[in-house]
Order: C-alpha cells, then structure tokens, then sequence
C-alpha cells in the first residue's frame, strides 16, 4: 500500500535502536559483543503438496536472539514479506520486550515466506506441521516457545502442539502459547497484546493529562492487536475515528461503532464497505488529527516521508517496528509521545507467559485473575521505563531500550562467558 516502504531494513533499524540504548548504559565492547546479536539462526526449507496435487517450496525461519535470562519465546509470522532480517529483527525486539515485563524469558521469532490469504485451511495445515518437523530441535517448553503473529492464530498453534507432541509420543501443551483454550490455552491470551495496548494509553493519558473519554483515535491496521485495542478505547469513551486493514480505511468523525465494525470484519474479511463510514487513503489515514495513533500492521509505516504530516499526540505502537529511527526524530522535534511497541504490544508475551506457567502448573486461572496479573505488570513497565524517560531525558523508545538492554546485560555479566 502507499504509506507502507521496505526501505528501511527492520534489522537494522533494530541494531541502530539498540547502540542508542547501550550508548546511554554506557555497556562495554564486550557485553555489546555477547548480547546484541541472535544467538542461533535456522533456515528451512518446506515443501507441501498444494491441494492442486503439485509440490511448492516455501522458505521459513526461526531464530533465537537470546536466551541470557530464560527459555526464547517469540511468534510466528505467515507472510509475503517476511525475510530472515525482518525474523531476525522481530526476535531481538523479543529480548528487549521480555526484560522490559520482566519476564523470565529470552527472545526469538519465527516466520513463514508464503501468501495464507491465498492457500486453502489444508495447504496451510501441511504447512505448519512441515514448518514445525524443521525447527523442531529448536523449539520446546524449556528451550524456545513459538505463538501467534501477524497471520497466524490459534489454529497455527494447535498444528504445532500436535506435531510436536506426536514426535514426543505424549502432549506438551507448553510448546505454544496462544492455543486453544481446549488444549491449554490462557483466558484473556487472545485479547492480551490489544489489552496491554489500551492499559500503556490509559498511563500515557495520565501522564499528559489528556481525557481519555472523547479522545480521538485512529487505529491502522484492524488485526488481532488493532481491534482489540479499539473495542477497549472505545468502551472506555474514546472515539475510534478512522480504521484500516490491508483492503483499505474508513472514517467517521462522530466515530465509528467499533463492536459493529468488529462484527463486519469478521463476517467480511475487511474493513471496507463498512456502513456509516467513508473511505480515505492511508495517507490520509495516518495524517488524521487526532489524540492516539495506533499503529497495529507491520514494519516502516511510519517514516521519514510521511512522519511530519502525523497529527497525533500519542503514538501507541501496537506493531513491533512501525517508526523508523528518520521518523522517530521527525516525530521528537514535533513533542509526539510515543509509546515504544517493546513497552506498548507486551501484554501479548506477558499472557503468553501466564499460559505457559498455568501449563507447567496444570492449574488454570479465571479471566479476571489474568486481566489484573496484566494490568500490573503494564502498570510497573510503563512506570519502569517513563521513570527512565523523564530522569535520564531521553525519548520513550531509548527508555524502553535502556530498560530491557540493561536488564539482559546484568544478567549475562552475571552468568559470565562459557567456557
Ligand atoms: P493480525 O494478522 O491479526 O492483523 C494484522 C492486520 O494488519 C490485519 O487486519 C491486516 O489486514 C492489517 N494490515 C496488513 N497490511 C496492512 C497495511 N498495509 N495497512 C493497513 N493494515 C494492514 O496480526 P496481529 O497479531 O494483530 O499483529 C499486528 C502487529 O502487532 C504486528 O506487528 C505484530 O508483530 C504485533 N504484535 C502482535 C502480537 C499478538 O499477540 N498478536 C503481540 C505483539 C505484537
């Protein structure tokens, strides 16, 4: 789509984030050298036999950044333009983000190049069970735990639990987050990433003094992470005034009615067409006045050529990677407050991380009990990381970096070199 540029290669950007924190931290040559990089990188092959009888090769990825404070937890990405630097990327925004929760776990992604919108429920089956047998010496409950990303669900993760645990011979529900609830899922895990969104604005709201009933917000990209994050504004009185997915955006000044619009996406596939709404491009979109942008779609959407037409007051970055660092300064010199998506979108990893202690416990919690667990913990890592912000003076997103990189960079000085 038009605002959407790969110019900007998300690892780098990843690299580029992670000197400016540790330039703050004043870390080492040495501890740079054993904490910036992925820790291992696999690349698989999978073929599957497409349902017109013919076999295709898809390209996948799953890559470990770290896992210096505990098991690599990260998601899995089904589509076209995932790369091994954009896996590569994701994994280390993984590391980062789980020190920032202070979460006993490390950073990885995984990712598929492949089109799902354009396979069928049994190519896409083949597919991940083919993609889970590869990077099966990889994965575990007490080494590397996938979940869900960008086109993937909870029917991705059943797929791998199941191919996992008939390799085992015995079920190992703690190798995915993000299952069904039936297979050892969490209450709240699928809500959780959109929920954790809407906990860092009501603190950031707090923060600026800005109400939050009548606020106005626009939310880029109606996903998982997106639209959750619009029903829980909208309930608490903001108006959601424009919203987009891949097929386009739609607008409406008095609001739109976001359980209507939910409701339609899922029954439709696409925002598009909605009633009581009009169409406007994505650059007009992400141009809209308003008091919180929700970036929630992929990697580059804002950058150094769209960043000064931005009219928010508060950017929640509900996707990882969505500034670019050219942007990041655009958006610094016009006083935007950025909620960095290590900080913002962690309500997703932090639930993952309950489901997987409810797993090993067998022992499962009600709603409510996951809802306040995660209220608490995105109340302290927004409180953690504007503590920083405001007595060090540095922009958001190097708080965010300064907490989770030192976090991690205790924790390797501790455990020291092996041999
Ligand atoms: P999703 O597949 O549920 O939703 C993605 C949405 O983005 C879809 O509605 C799609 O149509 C839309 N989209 C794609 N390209 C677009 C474009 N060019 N313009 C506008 N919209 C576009 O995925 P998700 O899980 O909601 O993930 C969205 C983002 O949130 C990703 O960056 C992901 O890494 C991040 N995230 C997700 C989770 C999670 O738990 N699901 C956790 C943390 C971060």
């Amino acid at each position: 789509m038009a605002t959407m540029r790969l110019a900007d290669n998300a690892y780098d950007v990843a690299l580029e984030n992670f000197d400016a924190a540790a330039d703050v931290l004043g870390l080492s040559n040495d501890t740079r050298e054993m904490i910036k990089y992925p820790e291992r990188i696999l690349t698989v092959t999978v073929p599957v036999r497409m349902d017109n009888g013919h076999i295709r090769r898809f390209e996948g990825y799953r890559v470990q950044h770290s896992m210096v404070r505990g098991p690599a937890k990260g998601g899995i990405r089904f589509h076209p333009q995932v790369t091994l630097d954009e896996v590569k990327a994701l994994a280390t925004w993984m590391t980062w983000k789980c020190a920032v929760v202070n979460i006993p776990f490390g950073g990885s992604k995984g990712g598929i190049t492949c089109d799902p919108k354009r396979m069928s429920p049994g190519e896409l089956e083949r597919m991940t069970r083919r993609y889970t047998s590869g990077i099966l010496p990889l994965i575990g409950p007490e080494q590397d735990i996938p979940a869900p990303d960008v086109y993937t669900n909870s029917q991705t993760m059943a797929w791998i639990m199941d191919t996992y645990s008939m390799t085992k011979g015995y079920p190992i529900p703690g190798v995915v987050t993000g299952k069904p609830i039936c297979l050892g899922g969490s209450l709240g895990r699928n809500e959780a990433t959109g929920r954790g969104v809407f906990y860092t604005v009501e603190h950031a709201c707090e923060h600026l003094k800005i109400s939050m009933k009548g606020a106005t917000v626009v939310v880029q990209g109606f996903g998982n992470a997106g639209s959750i994050a619009a029903e829980l504004l909208h309930k608490a009185g903001a108006r959601v005034i424009a919203a987009s997915d891949s097929t386009g955006c739609v607008y409406n000044k008095n609001g739109l009615n976001i359980p209507e619009l939910i409701q339609y996406k899922s029954s439709t596939g696409r925002v598009t067409g909605f009633a009581a709404s009009e169409a406007i491009t994505p650059a007009e979109l992400l141009a809209t006045e308003c008091d919180i942008l929700v970036p929630a779609a992929l990697e580059n959407t804002i950058h150094a050529d769209n960043a000064s037409a931005v009219r928010a007051k508060i950017i929640a970055e509900a996707a990882n990677g969505p500034i670019t660092p050219a942007a990041d300064r655009i958006l610094q010199s016009k006083g935007t407050f950025v909620i960095p998506d290590i900080l913002c979108n962690a309500g997703g990893v932090t639930v993952s991380y309950f489901e997987w202690v409810q797993d090993e416990q067998h022992l499962f919690w009600d709603a409510q009990d996951v809802y306040n667990r995660l209220e608490r913990v995105m109340k302290t890592a927004f409180r953690d990381v504007l503590k920083i912000h405001v007595e060090r003076k540095v922009p958001m997103r190097i708080a965010a970096n300064v907490l989770g990189i030192g976090r991690v960079a205790e924790a390797v000085q501790i455990r020291g070199i092996y041999p």
